[in-house]
């Protein structure tokens, strides 16, 4: 009697997939109340500069440990937000807590001498940009946080702007005009990479991870591509960053290419705090191969 019937399985199924369901709205009424209770913190992952062998910001990255669930990786979490559109009020915290603490940055100075100021990127979803009220958001947090608009960067991924390609090129650069910079977030990843050059105003291309990680082997398509990304951004007038950098071998690939700014567990993981950044700051060893070029 241990023949699953047709019907067995499909009773198995349905089972399975209303645990899933009861799961899904355990986790969303647990992320609701996190949100409300302001259980949610920002990490802080540094960003260098390649040419100055500098550390010029940090992308802000959400983090959630529940008391019942533990702590929920960004992709599950993000997911459910985007899918109950829970992402507003998060997003809109993010973008807030994110301006705040980087208006408290030090200052460092560039390799021609020059004191600037650090950048915070904040990752934004395609939920969060069909908003009406997303521009004004975006120019509140600056107003409260009294950050300048050139520190603060929106990463947008390419999958978020799929659906309507006119309208969001109009929000993004209404923010533009704030004078806040856009970044084309896991570049190269979606179907219509070139289309996103074409019709978007944006400041900065992010390589996904994805490319960099076989990109020391020369002779690989990956590193084909990212050198192929790095000059066509270039030629636009826009700048390059690489995500997820974690050998030597890449970071020295991605200089000789080129590109701007580096991401990743060789420079540093995300750290645990806008505290914890700037306390890092001091510390931070770059690698050889930056600030030689
Ligand atoms: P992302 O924006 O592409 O962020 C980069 C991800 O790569 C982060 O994952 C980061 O921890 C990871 N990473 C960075 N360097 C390395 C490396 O050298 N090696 C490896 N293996 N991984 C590296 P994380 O923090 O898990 O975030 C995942 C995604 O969740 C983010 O991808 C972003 O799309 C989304 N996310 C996080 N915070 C927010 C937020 O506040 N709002 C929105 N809308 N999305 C967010
Ligand atoms: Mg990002
Ligand atoms: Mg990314
Ligand atoms: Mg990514």
């Amino acid at each position: 009697r241990s023949r699953v019937t047709h019907f067995d399985a499909e009773v198995l199924a349905v089972r399975g997939s209303q645990a899933e369901l009861r799961a899904r709205h355990h986790m969303e009424r647990r992320l609701r109340s996190g949100i409300v209770n302001g259980d949610l913190r920002l990490h802080y992952q540094p960003l260098a500069e390649v040419a100055s062998n500098r550390i010029v910001g940090a992308e802000a990255l959400a983090r959630w440990a529940d008391d019942e669930l533990g702590p929920v990786a960004p992709i599950d979490f993000i997911k459910i937000a985007e899918e109950t559109g829970l992402i507003v009020d998060l997003g809109r915290w993010a973008l807030r807590s994110a301006c705040r603490e980087a208006a408290t940055w030090p200052m460092f100075e560039s390799s021609d001498g020059i004191r600037r100021r650090m950048k915070v990127t904040v990752n934004v979803s395609a939920v969060q940009l069909s908003q009406p009220s997303f521009v004004q958001d975006v120019s509140n947090a600056l107003v409260e946080s009294g950050l300048l608009p050139r520190c603060l960067c929106l990463e947008i991924t390419e999958t978020a702007v799929i659906g309507d390609m006119e309208a969001t090129a109009k929000i993004l650069q209404d923010i533009r005009d704030l004078g806040v910079t856009i970044a084309l977030d896991d570049f190269g990843t979606g179907y219509s990479s070139l289309t996103m050059l074409r019709d978007l105003p944006a400041d900065v291309v992010k390589i996904d991870k994805s490319f960099i990680d076989k990109i020391a082997d020369e002779t690989s398509t990956d590193s084909v591509l990212a050198r192929l990304v790095i000059e066509t951004a270039h030629s636009l007038g826009m700048g390059v960053c690489a995500e997820g950098v974690e050998t030597n071998e890449q970071a020295e690939r991605l200089a000789d290419m080129g590109c701007d700014t580096l991401q990743g567990w060789l420079i540093s993981k995300p750290l645990p705090g806008s505290d914890a950044f700037t306390q890092w700051l001091p510390t931070a060893v770059l690698p050889e191969c930056l600030g030689q070029r």
